[in-house]
């Protein structure tokens, strides 16, 4: 509620000097020399006007208005009401602007407490302080944006302030680690902030002495420091900086490490959505629309889910086309609890927000999801702060799907040219390294005589039995194998941790399987062969000219009758 210029005591280098802004009105509570070198780097001119509530008339709690009133006279122009809590206090602050800071009265409106009519104010309470400022202590009770704050000004009792504390009052107290008749003293006050935080007051600690002591001696109370004005900005600062460190590795990773991980990049953008709007978790999922189906392209801590597309709070936020926000998500019709179940994980409140390619069309969705009772999403201020974020997974999401495309044949599911030199240029050689002791193998193969059946059955029974040859190259994938449609009807099988010996087996697997298959071409049933071409990969040779060893054997093949399996030159 209330936020600080300086939250210090008399003798360190910032008095306490609280603030609160309502409307247009900046009201501060005292105002030391400390405060106003502060408020004169504010933009005073842009407030209608400018309230000061004194709790007393020590120096270091009124030494700044004198300064203040010329300030507001002569530069700012503002308006500036000075309010004293009692007769006596005001004619003490009248004596000291008159006489002693030679402020003419006309600069300023001095009021007291009891004429104030504001919505903000409610009272000020008489306090005990020094012994010479008897009956001139006060401390103020206000209604802030609503809510109920004590502010106790300089005192060494909390005791006139106890009848206006109720659960979720803002507290302010003082609290010093100097032993002095005039304070609260931190040990001594220990058990009753503990009680009262214990009783749902929020308990702020202020005019603080010694910060480290105060710090150890209230640990486990409940209380904290009153924030400071520059906290606000140190949160922002920290996030900011959170999100520089993101995107420095990102942009580290992508551009300078030569990294090609797709999942790298959502993961670092999944990331930076989960920062922004500090959530617990966070997940990117991709619509494929043609199967109906959203997967995840990356859920922090969880294996791919898939699900249909118009399941679960993500399908509704793409079906709707706007961002779905729930912070009660199992009274949520759309929310899918199963998740939940398969994960052990119970989420408190999710945020989805559509994402979409250049063209506007939605092709997926950043999920935000917290775990935390206490942790809502807002509407307005986390989507606002999340677009670019989600305007990034856009655009990183089309280009993986053009990408992921450009690498596909259609026809067969398999991965074309593109995507084996995508997986392989340049990265085998590492792989074998002789200190890595690995081998890698390959095979070529190529449909004998397919034209013939293009010719004789039409080209669509030639596509059901290139679709069938290439399935049945796959089924014979291991892990460590990848398949490709390397051209018209031929494919290719890079087998790692295999020799040759056993790359040629499995070439044979597959020429035995295909050459008593039969197969369903467009109606009709028909049988081929394919002939082979294995070549063991050679570290020292280019991907190009491996693959031209396999080739020239596939060619051999074909020259020595076809449906057959070459492992050597002639
Ligand atoms: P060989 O035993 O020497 O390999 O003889 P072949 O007839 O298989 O070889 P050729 O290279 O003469 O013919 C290959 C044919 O494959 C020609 C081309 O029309 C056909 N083809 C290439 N891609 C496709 C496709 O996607 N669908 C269909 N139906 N045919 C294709
Ligand atoms: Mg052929
Ligand atoms: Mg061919």
């Amino acid at each position: 509620m209330l936020r600080f210029l300086g939250r210090g005591s008399a003798f360190s280098n910032e008095n306490n000097c609280a603030f609160f802004v309502e409307e247009k009105t900046l009201v501060l509570l005292d105002c030391p020399m400390s405060a106003f070198a502060k408020l004169k780097e504010k933009n005073l001119a842009a407030y209608d006007r400018i309230v000061v509530l004194v709790t007393h008339t020590h120096g270091d709690h009124s030494s700044g208005i004198g300064m203040l009133v010329d300030y507001c006279y002569f530069v700012s122009k503002t308006p500036i009401t000075v309010v004293v809590p009692c007769e006596a206090v005001c004619s003490d602050i009248r004596f000291l602007l008159r006489n002693l800071e030679g402020c003419n009265d006309a600069w300023y409106e001095l009021l007291l407490a009891e004429d104030i009519h504001e919505t903000w104010f409610r009272k000020a309470v008489p306090t005990t302080h020094s012994e010479e400022l008897a009956g001139k202590c006060f401390g103020y009770v206000l209604s802030v944006k609503g809510q109920n704050v004590v502010y106790t000004g300089d005192s060494n009792t909390l005791d006139p302030f106890l009848p206006y504390l109720q659960a979720g009052t803002y507290l302010y107290t003082e609290i010093s680690a100097g032993l002095s008749p005039v304070h609260i003293h931190v040990d001594a006050a220990k058990q009753k902030i503990t009680e009262l935080t214990n009783a749902g007051v929020k308990v702020f600690l202020m005019h603080m002495d010694d910060e480290e002591k105060i710090d150890k001696s209230m640990k486990g109370s409940g209380a904290v420091f009153a924030p400071l004005d520059g906290d606000k900005m140190d949160e922002n600062g920290k996030l900011l900086n959170d999100i520089f460190s993101i995107t420095d590795s990102l942009y580290k990773d992508m551009c300078m490490n030569d990294r090609k991980d797709h999942a790298l990049l959502f993961s670092y953008l999944t990331d930076l959505g989960k920062t922004i709007v500090n959530a617990d978790r966070a997940s990117f999922w991709k619509w494929d629309k043609r199967k109906g189906v959203l997967w995840t392209m990356l859920a922090t801590g969880v294996d791919k889910i898939e699900m249909p597309d118009n399941a679960g709070l993500v399908g509704k936020s793409l079906r709707e086309k706007k961002t779905v926000i729930t912070n009660d998500p199992y009274s949520d019709p759309d929310f899918n609890r199963e998740i939940d179940m398969k994960t052990g994980y119970v989420t408190k409140s999710v945020l989805v927000m559509p994402i979409a390619d250049i063209n506007g069309n939605c092709i997926g969705a950043l999920q935000l999801i917290n775990k935390n009772d206490e942790k809502g999403f807002d509407e307005a201020e986390d989507t606002k702060k999340l677009s670019l974020a989600a305007l990034v997974c856009g655009i990183a999401l089309e280009s993986e799907t053009f990408l992921e495309e450009s690498h596909h044949d259609k026809l067969t599911g398999l991965k074309n040219r593109m995507g084996f030199y995508f997986d392989f240029g340049g990265k085998f050689k590492e792989y074998l390294l002789p200190e890595s002791g690995k081998t890698m193998s390959v095979f070529i193969c190529d449909i004998d005589k397919f034209k013939r059946v293009n010719d004789t059955y039409g080209h669509n029974a030639g596509d059901d039995v290139l679709a069938f040859a290439s399935h049945l190259v796959e089924s014979t994938c291991t892990e460590s194998d990848s398949v490709y449609r390397w051209g018209g009807e031929e494919f290719v099988m890079v087998m790692r941790d295999t020799d040759l010996e056993a790359a040629a087996q499995k070439a044979e697997a597959v020429r035995v399987k295909l050459e008593s298959s039969d197969i369903n071409a467009d109606g009709n049933t028909i049988r081929c062969t394919m002939s082979f071409g294995c070549a063991l990969f050679d570290p020292n040779k280019s991907i190009e000219e491996n693959i031209s060893v396999a080739d020239g054997r596939l060619y051999i093949a074909k020259e020595t009758g076809r449906n057959r399996v070459v492992k050597e030159d002639a």
